[in-house]
């Protein structure tokens, strides 16, 4: 098989970084316990303790929905809600596993301007209704950078959770690209979650080059309880538990976690900035983490997929282009030519 050039449709498109990888690689040198009683998942889970300087319970799951669906179902009982943005990936992108695993709690949906959940959508939401026949509000979720790659400052943050609590609602962050959010805004991870309000974090290991794996971390040790039956019974126990948790080792012992969004966020201020002057293009959104959302005229886009380029257009409109951690400059400036060359040949036959 030939390596084909590097693609920006997706930071799931990238391989396993080497800090990740070698950690594997030191765990597989010998056995270990099975299901998480082993010394790679204390480590890890102790790592994750340390960069949060948090005492939160932690947990290994394989997936993002997994992470996402398990963490909501545990906060709430079936005749729950849990109030998200239109363009969350719990509502768009998870088949509805958050409603399938918390057996029915329904997701209430808020249209924001940006894409992020606010303090007034919140509460219009969760006081919309208190009456006994609609699903009581028991959670507000934000995604920490937003699909569409904004990130909530830490007085947004604050500002949500101070609502939340007011309301008797937890606050559940999904950050499936947390580390990107870090390096934005240069904050620790522990100012961004429990010290602004979080409760349960889900954090990408997967987007930030660990070949598969999310953690789910509960600043609130209370809200943990039973959590370990409820990974078993979604079959998100992994048997060979080290092979999930040691590459948090690498990444975060490393610092390569955040070393790997800081990468992926400089290109993607490159690539916005190399094609800014195009006539026709146009970022949809501020470029704040390792994404970049263009809107082009249907015929430009058509010209850049005909030269081999993939890229989706279901996700926030117009051509979304991702950069993971082993993003190469090179091919970066590639798709910002070959971009111009488009725009170029479709304004010449336009004339
Ligand atoms: C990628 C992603 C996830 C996790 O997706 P999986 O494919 O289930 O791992 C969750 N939330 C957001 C915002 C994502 O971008």
């Amino acid at each position: 098989m030939t390596t084909q050039p590097q693609q920006f449709a997706s930071d799931n498109y990238a391989g396993i970084c080497p800090e990740a990888l070698d950690a594997m690689l030191a765990a597989n040198a010998g056995s270990a316990v099975a299901y998480g009683d082993d010394e790679w998942t204390q480590r890890a889970a102790d790592a994750f303790r340390t960069l949060f300087d948090a005492d939160a319970e932690i947990f290994f799951v394989f997936n993002g929905t997994a992470a996402n669906s398990l963490a909501l179902a545990s906060l709430c009982q079936s005749y729950h809600s849990v109030i998200c943005a239109a363009s969350a990936h719990v509502e768009t992108d998870e088949c509805g596993a958050p409603e399938f695993f918390s057996n029915g709690s329904k997701l209430l949906v808020a249209q924001t301007a940006d894409g992020k959940l606010t303090p007034d959508a919140i509460r219009a939401l969760a006081t919309s209704r208190s009456d006994i026949h609609f699903p009581k509000p028991r959670v507000a979720t934000i995604t920490q950078p937003t699909e569409t790659g904004q990130v909530y400052t830490i007085d947004e943050i604050r500002a949500i959770s101070a609502v939340c609590r007011e309301l008797g609602l937890k606050l559940h962050m999904d950050g499936a690209r947390f580390p990107h959010a870090c390096a934005t805004l240069g904050c620790t991870p522990g100012e961004m979650t429990w010290g602004a309000g979080i409760d349960v974090l889900c954090f990408g290991g997967t987007k930030n080059g660990m070949a598969v794996g999310e953690a789910i971390l509960f600043f609130d040790r209370a809200l943990a309880e039973d959590f370990d039956y409820r990974c078993k019974q979604a079959g998100q126990l992994a048997s060979k538990m080290r092979f999930l948790s040691a590459p948090w080792i690498g990444l975060l012992e490393s610092g390569a976690w955040l070393r790997n969004a800081e990468h992926g966020n400089a290109l993607a201020r490159g690539f916005a900035a190399q094609v800014a002057d195009l006539p026709g293009v146009r970022p949809i959104f501020p470029v704040e983490s390792n994404s970049v959302f263009l809107e082009a005229p249907a015929a430009v886009l058509d010209r850049l997929a005909a030269r081999g380029w993939r890229f989706y257009t279901f996700i926030g409109g117009g051509a979304r282009f991702m950069f993971a951690w082993d993003a190469q400059p090179e091919r970066v400036a590639q798709l910002a030519a070959d971009l111009r060359e488009a725009v170029g040949a479709e304004t010449a036959q336009a004339a």
